[in-house]
């Protein structure tokens, strides 16, 4: 089979794109790279999956020790089954015995992990906060959030914690992407955010709407939203820091000091207002897959 290395594997499947990091087993990033996500699995997650994996495996003449894929997605406590993936072109039926399935054509062991999870491990690495308990919020194409608690996401009793999108904040009478009405994501999102944009003429991009419109009623709404969602995973965890990211709030002119401003006029004081922290997640586009492999190589390989 392989005649060089064992390398390990971390892939971050998102609805557009889907990036691949390979990690030496000291650590050491060997590649990352990325392809559009339909022409991967348009004929099969599986075999697409597999494909897209052993051509890079191929390329570096390796084996492979473990894979960690990250998804959008809701997965459960076993970190193989996945049980919901709104963003992703794909029929539900595609995801059933998809980590067996990996693992028997990949021929090492596979697991699944929410891709904001991965996210936020990687930026625990990189600020060296793996001993603090630290949140992540990420507004992106929805309102992805991440609890960092005794070194490792928090993922509840189901593999299901942290769904701050899916608060009761949002427009009662909207139906949310998850099926349940009024979720914070039919109002705080960039779904919603790009609604709004298009629900009239504008004499602006989508991309301008935070240096052209920021004063308008609706921006102030939307970012007070956000910062009572904020609020309600500080009061609700009592973290040390507060990471803020995702594609919205890295557009152009985002109002970070004012969203953090209104998140503080929310949080509970004396403690923990007088000792949080705040402070911008990285925006790399890598950050998923190489936050991946290296949680690959922390859980998934035996102890050396
Ligand atoms: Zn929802």
């Amino acid at each position: 089979m392989n005649t060089g290395q064992l390398v390990i594997v971390g892939v971050d499947m998102g609805a557009t794109h889907i990036r691949i990091c390979l990690l030496s087993p000291d650590g050491q990033v060997l590649v990352t790279a990325k392809e559009r996500s339909l022409p991967v699995v348009e004929n099969g997650m599986a075999e697409g999956l597999a494909g897209f994996i052993g051509r890079f495996i191929a390329e570096r003449g390796a084996g492979v020790a473990a894979v960690m894929i990250g998804f959008p997605a809701s997965i459960a406590r076993d970190r193989k089954r996945i049980m919901s993936t709104p963003n992703l072109p794909c029929a539900a039926s595609e995801f059933v015995d998809l980590a067996d399935n990996l693992a028997r054509r990949l021929q090492c062991p596979v697991a699944f992990e929410r891709d904001v999870n991965l996210q936020l491990s990687y930026d625990v690495s990189e600020r060296r906060l793996g001993d603090k308990l630290v949140l992540g919020c990420y507004l992106g194409t929805g309102f992805g959030f991440s609890v960092w608690l005794n070194g490792a996401p928090y993922v509840g009793a189901h593999g299901v914690a942290g769904e701050l999108g899916h608060i009761p904040l949002g427009d009662d009478a909207a139906r949310c992407g998850c099926g349940n009405k009024g979720c914070l994501e039919t109002l705080c999102s960039g779904v919603a955010l790009a609604r709004w944009y298009q629900g009239a003429a504008r004499d602006y991009p989508l991309s301008d709407i935070f240096t052209c419109a920021g004063d308008d009623s609706y921006i102030t709404g939307f970012i007070d939203t956000a910062a009572k969602a904020i609020a309600t995973g500080v009061n609700l965890f009592d973290p040390e820091h507060v990471l803020l990211g995702g594609g919205v709030m890295d557009m152009e002119n985002f109002p970070y000091p004012r969203l953090i401003a209104r998140a503080g006029d929310f949080i509970r004081k004396p403690l923990p207002y007088e000792e949080i922290t705040f402070a911008k997640a990285s925006s790399s586009a890598f950050n998923g897959a190489i936050g991946a492999a290296r949680m690959a190589r922390r859980i998934m390989l035996p102890a050396t």
